[in-house]
């Protein structure tokens, strides 16, 4: 047997479970269908075949995930934060224990290659154990001094809160917002996306296995327009975590806007990186390499816009685009492969449209552009450069999603700026230069909330993450996700008998 025939039946047996049970909500403890029995399907990016049926949870399924994330909020926000810590790391151990059948299932439901999976699930312990170890400081505030006066904050937990996922590595993300969540006493109702809602319930299995209580965390898959809608509308529900596109963040805003909610969004984004011909080029060319074309490209942070001096420009785009053509696409549990399907046949057809518009538009396909052999009916799309581009171009300025990157020369760092911030989005910035002065100008004036210099993407988790314009509202990451999971409060004393007003005698 081959690596991956191996890797193939041992995935089939993970997922064994949910070709024959279904895939179930989980609420208050209790795995359920929906109320109304209704399922949808969940089919494979690889071959488009069914996976498993998915409880279509709607608005009344949505009525009693919150109601027990109410009643759970009385006792787990007042729970002694060391309590949460050691139940936090449980489920970091749970996590590290199944990272096997994550990362499997994972590339199954998704398309995503397993080089890339398995450090997903890895990434994800990772994520329970730093909100793990911040538990402890979370309702810690200021002290801040007036004269006569003394005022202490401190912060408490908002209450039940929605998180709102997307398909792209969707394990990890529900993680990123979740453990800070109930590291700081919330409680949470979760609708993950529709194409990919497996590993949203191991990851729910594993936490109450750890000893999480029932009602904290309460799962509930279903449709955007049904289950996410509800959630959002939901009076029990404080606060929305949101990650998705930007058209689904102006939905989210007007439905919840009669129950005045908070929100963080995090949206898409058309990042550039700019090459300077001073940088080490062929650091520069791994780099943007590995941003647009790891994870499929289905990536909010991915370098979806390569800026490059004219100088060496040709030079550049040249070695990218035999990068490019030596990337294996194949089969996500290939242990070879680094660009496996894209998640569903509408994205491919959208990913796919966007190649038919780059020549109408003008621009060179430099590499790939199409569905490789011998692959069958999987969504597969082979990693694509467009040279000879513009930034007015609609392929400089929609987020493509996918492995396809829009190659554009500039003159001077002037027209770098001016072309890196002529977009609505504003996410993530990748600059390549041996410069220091270079370096800080450029990222100062910059208009995007990371910037990464002479780096791909690599996070710190105590950093804050989170884009500008179009890209998203708020930070999160460290302390900013307690910020936003938290109410604070300052408490004034009064240290001498001051003078109060005296009206009315
Ligand atoms: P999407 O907006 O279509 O869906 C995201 C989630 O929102 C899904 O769970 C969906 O069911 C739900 N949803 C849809 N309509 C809703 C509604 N009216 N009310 C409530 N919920 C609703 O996004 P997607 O296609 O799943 O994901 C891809 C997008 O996510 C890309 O734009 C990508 O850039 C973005 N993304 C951003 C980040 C980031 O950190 N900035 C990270 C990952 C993905």
């Amino acid at each position: 047997m081959s690596e991956l025939e191996n890797n193939i039946a041992k995935a089939e047996g993970y997922i064994a479970r949910f070709r024959k049970d279904g895939v179930l909500n989980h609420i208050n403890g209790q795995a359920v269908p929906a109320d109304d029995g209704t399922t949808f399907e969940t089919i494979s990016p690889v071959d488009l075949k069914p996976l498993a049926k998915v409880a279509h949870g709607k608005a009344s399924d949505i009525d009693k995930a919150a109601r027990a994330a109410q009643e759970a909020f009385k006792t787990w926000s007042k729970t002694d934060p060391t309590e949460r810590k050691r139940i936090l790391h449980a489920i970091a151990d749970g996590i590290e224990a199944r990272a096997e059948e994550i990362a499997f299932t994972e590339c199954l439901d998704t398309g995503q290659a397993l080089r890339f999976m398995s450090k997903a699930a890895i990434r994800s312990a990772a994520n329970f154990r730093f909100f793990a170890d911040k538990a402890v400081e979370a309702r810690d505030g200021k002290s801040l001094y007036a004269p006569n006066q003394l005022n202490v904050t401190n912060r408490k937990p908002i209450g039940p809160v929605g998180i709102i996922t997307p398909w792209n590595t969707p394990f990890m993300l529900s993680t990123w917002k979740i453990a800070p969540a109930i590291a700081c006493g919330c409680t949470v109702v979760h609708k993950p996306a529709e194409f990919s809602p497996m590993t949203a319930r191991l990851l729910i299995e594993i936490a109450e296995e750890a000893g999480l209580p029932a009602g904290v965390w309460n799962l509930v898959n279903g449709m955007g327009e049904d289950a996410g809608k509800a959630l959002t509308e939901h009076p029990a529900i404080k606060a929305i975590g949101f990650v998705g596109e930007g058209r689904t963040g102006t939905h989210i805003m007007q439905q919840a806007s009669t129950t005045l909610k908070r929100f963080h969004f995090e949206l898409g984004g058309k990042n550039p990186v700019i090459v300077f011909p001073d940088a080490n080029l062929e650091r520069a060319a791994d780099a943007a390499v590995f941003m647009i074309y790891s994870l499929n490209g289905e990536r909010c942070t991915s370098s979806s816009r390569l800026l490059v001096h004219e100088s060496i420009y040709d030079e550049f785009t040249a070695k990218v685009a035999q990068k490019a053509k030596r990337i294996k696409v194949g089969h996500p549990l290939d242990p070879d492969t680094t660009v496996g399907p894209l998640i569903h046949p509408v994205h491919e057809e959208k990913v796919k449209s966007y190649i038919a518009l780059a020549t109408e538009e003008g621009a060179t396909i430099a590499a790939g552009g199409v569905k490789p052999d011998g692959l069958g009916d999987g969504c597969y799309v082979s990693p694509t450069l467009f040279t000879n581009a513009n930034n007015q171009m609609r392929i400089a300025r929609e987020e493509i999603f996918g492995p396809v990157l829009t190659a554009i020369p500039f003159k001077d760092d002037a027209e770098a700026l001016a072309i890196a911030n002529d977009s609505e989005y504003g996410l993530t910035g990748y600059i390549w230069t041996a410069d220091v002065t270079r370096a800080l100008q450029f990222s100062d004036a910059l208009d995007a909330g990371m910037i990464w210099v002479n780096s791909e993407n690599t996070r710190h988790l105590p950093a804050p993450f989170g884009g500008n314009k179009a890209s998203g509202i708020g930070r999160d990451g460290g302390d900013w996700s307690f910020d936003f999971y938290m109410e604070t409060k300052n408490i004034a004393f009064a240290m001498s008998e001051h003078r109060i007003p005296k009206l009315g005698g």
